[in-house]
């Protein structure tokens, strides 16, 4: 086969700046919200937990944000990452599709997660904190974190979902083979986890828990600060440099994106593929449709109710406006343990109420059958996560087929799956459940947001 299937960049093609969607946007998300005073809140409320630079790109209206040049440096290590053609999956599928995909798995973790976790050591570093306290969902956040802090020589602390701490006992492994502590959550180490093990002792813990823990921990010490691997805009924006990158390759490729696909946990590998397209839209380019590919299990996106509420089950973040499905509710243990979050990133939650994106939500059988597919013609097996994404990929590249039209679909292949393989041996054994989430708990969870002034 003479088709060419991998588009390259020089090291120097790594993207100079972050991208902020909010300077295209053609209007402001709704303000973040004090849960005391229901008022808008300002720098000083975030201070505890962050460092003053980041505060500032979190708020930020500026279309750019220059990357400080040691974060570039780290990227070098592997940026820019190759966009392929999936010329056999095409093929298999027997579509006229055009599909590429971004391979952010040959990052050091083997994941997104880098970009952002490499930016925030940078910004702590450069603030003098020497620890920072943080929470993981099925590892790959703290395994990120935790090779940022071994960079810039920061002490990091990973409350990890209990349920992805006993599946996945390599990624703590990993988190401590950097240099990292890593405790299973809900743990005994916050007045937040002993109040969850003394009312559920067998919790299997959630990223809501765990981020409480991380926040009362950082929150109590001068020396911490709290980092995020997802949901806010900060974060979202550091991964701009996929889709950035991905933008120059599809030049290369000479073609241009009429889908771009990811899947979504917090929304930040979703936000860092799809937003630059989107800028470009917004600018006045052309028509695009943007995907964003959720769990059945943990429908925020397309169940959820766009409304305010807390970022974690403890209640002690501020009020973001976003699709959450109740800051109370535990979703099930599937496999995709990064996509178990009860909200949504507000930036993403805002696209969609602005109609700039659309969702749609699987079942985890159906993206394994979908991950093995693309495995078997690519070679590379997908994190649990981003079969989500090849999934909706596959389902669009049939229905071209179904249409007869030709459309180039871009998505991002977050992460790989080689952590993930008893998630494989489950799905191989037909061991996996589709378990839909629970209605009688959503209801409840949901009969529980916070209340917040109409004005807001
Ligand atoms: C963390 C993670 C996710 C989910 O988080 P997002 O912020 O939605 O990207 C998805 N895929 C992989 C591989 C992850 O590590």
């Amino acid at each position: 086969m003479s088709d060419t299937r991998k588009y390259l960049l020089s090291e120097d093609q790594i993207p100079r700046a972050w991208y902020n969607i909010q300077a295209d946007l053609p209007s402001p998300p709704a303000p973040v919200l004090h849960p005391g005073t229901g008022q808008p809140i300002g720098p000083d409320d975030l201070a505890p937990l962050f460092p003053m630079a980041l505060i500032g790109q979190e708020v930020s209206q500026d279309r750019e944000i220059e990357i400080p040049e040691p974060v570039r440096d780290v990227y070098r290590a592997w940026r820019p990452t190759p966009l392929y053609r999936a010329t056999a999956l095409e093929r298999d599928l027997d579509t006229p599709a055009r599909i590429y995909y971004k391979h952010e798995g040959v990052s050091p973790v083997g994941s997104h997660k880098p970009n952002t976790a490499v930016a925030q050591a940078f910004y702590n570093k450069e603030a003098g904190i020497t620890r920072i306290a943080t929470e993981t969902g099925a590892g790959q956040w703290g395994s990120a974190l935790a090779y940022a802090g071994s960079l810039f020589g920061l002490e990091i602390k990973v409350y990890m979902v209990r349920v992805s701490f006993d599946q996945k006992p390599y990624r703590k492994a990993m988190m401590e083979t950097y240099g990292a502590e890593c405790v299973a959550s809900p743990s005994d180490h916050t007045n937040s986890g002993r109040a969850i093990l003394a009312a559920t002792p067998d919790s299997t813990g959630s990223l809501g828990i765990a981020i409480s823990e991380a926040v009362e921990d950082a929150a109590q010490r001068g020396d911490t600060s709290y980092a995020l691997g997802s949901v806010l805009n900060h974060v979202l924006m550091h991964q701009t440099v996929i889709g950035q990158e991905a933008q120059a390759q599809l030049a290369l490729a000479d073609d241009r994106a009429d889908i771009v696909v990811g899947c979504t946990g917090g929304g930040s590998n979703f936000a860092g593929i799809a937003f630059p397209f989107i800028g470009e839209k917004l600018r006045g380019g052309g028509e695009l449709d943007v995907v964003a590919v959720e769990p059945s299990a943990c429908p925020s996106l397309t169940r959820g109710r766009f409304a305010y509420d807390f970022g974690d089950t403890g209640k002690l973040t501020p009020l973001v406006k976003m699709h959450t499905l109740g800051s109370s509710f535990v979703p099930s243990g599937f496999h995709a343990g990064g996509l178990r979050y009860h909200g949504m990133a507000p930036l993403v939650s805002h696209a969609q109420d602005l109609g700039l994106i659309r969702s749609v939500a699987h079942t985890q059988t159906a993206c394994f059958e979908a991950g093995v597919r693309f495995a078997r013609a690519e070679g590379i097996v997908p994190a649990p996560e981003a079969t989500h994404a090849v999934k909706a990929v596959i389902d669009e590249a049939l229905r071209c087929k179904e249409e007869g039209v030709s459309r180039s679909i871009v998505f991002n292949l977050c992460g790989h799956g080689h952590f993930d393989m008893q998630a494989y041996t489950d799905y191989f054994a037909g061991a996996l459940q589709d378990q839909p989430y629970d209605e009688q708990e959503l209801a409840m969870a949901l009969a529980g947001l916070p209340s917040v002034p109409a004005a807001a």
